[in-house]
């Protein structure tokens, strides 16, 4: 696990619950580290907690699609300090 993007790329996995104990305290680790993922994460569980607000239905994968976009655009933006 090399950081950043391992974090980011589980970061829906986190929030859905589906990482074991394990797995879950190495990105936390990493979050706590990384003011990057951090703010990623903390977007991620925002958006999340509004989707959860506006109806029980699943969203789009679209969605997902395109949140993953921005972050790839995000971690592609300033070199990385992890
Ligand atoms: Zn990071």
């Amino acid at each position: 696990m090399s950081g950043c993007e391992n974090a980011v790329d589980y970061v829906y996995q986190y929030l859905d619950d589906e990482l074991t104990y394990a797995h879950k305290t190495r990105i936390k680790w990493h979050l706590k580290r990384c003011g990057h993922c951090m703010s990623a994460f903390q977007f991620e569980t925002s958006l999340k907690g509004k989707i959860a607000e506006g109806g029980k239905s699943a969203p789009p994968a679209e969605l997902f699609d395109t949140l993953r976009a921005l972050i790839e655009q995000e971690r592609n933006k300033g070199d990385s300090d992890c």
